[in-house]
């Protein structure tokens, strides 16, 4: 079963120690980080955030969609977040590819045409951090007291790099 055997043990232990049972839904810290799906990012480990601290909302590149946009309504109105960080990554496969390349690689392996999906890709790693955070300033549906920061993790020193001021 691959690795579903030992991820199901390893639960098993953490359930016999936990006591976080008690949280409250909205996030103790109001923060709300959105970042990448890389494996080497740990956000809470990086950013020194206990469990119930924060919404993390992870996506291919980190990028600011449609539906990272709906969580960070959602997490922002119902859940009290004010606080938004945006944080893309050195060595990001988002960034090693094109939208097409993509398209092609799992058109290929899969056998369906993928061309109409927008993989979000980029070349410039500090100007997806800069979009993704006007993308999300411009919405006038984020509340008026929120701040948007924007940041670059580097995967090999595990520092964060800040790219566009809290504001
Ligand atoms: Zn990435």
């Amino acid at each position: 079963m691959g690795q579903l055997t030992s991820v199901l043990e390893a639960n098993q232990r953490f359930a016999e120690s936990f006591d976080k049972g008690e949280l409250e839904i909205p996030p103790a810290r109001n923060i709300a980080v959105l970042t990448c799906i890389d494996a080497r990012i740990d956000p809470a480990k990086a950013l020194g955030l206990e469990i119930g601290d924060a919404h993390v909302i992870r996506n291919a590149g980190g990028r600011a969609t449609d539906d990272a946009v709906r969580s960070l309504l959602i997490s922002s109105w119902l859940l009290g977040t004010r606080e938004f960080l945006v944080i893309h990554h050195t060595d990001c496969g988002m960034a090693k590819f094109t939208d097409e390349a993509v398209a092609e690689i799992i058109a290929e392996r899969c056998g369906e045409d993928v061309s109409e999906l927008d993989f979000l890709t980029f070349r410039d790693l500090d100007q997806s951090v800069r979009d993704d955070v006007d993308r999300i300033r411009s919405l006038c549906q984020i509340p008026a007291d929120a701040t948007v920061s924007g940041h670059v993790y580097d995967v090999r020193t595990g520092t964060l790099q800040e790219v566009v001021p809290a504001e």
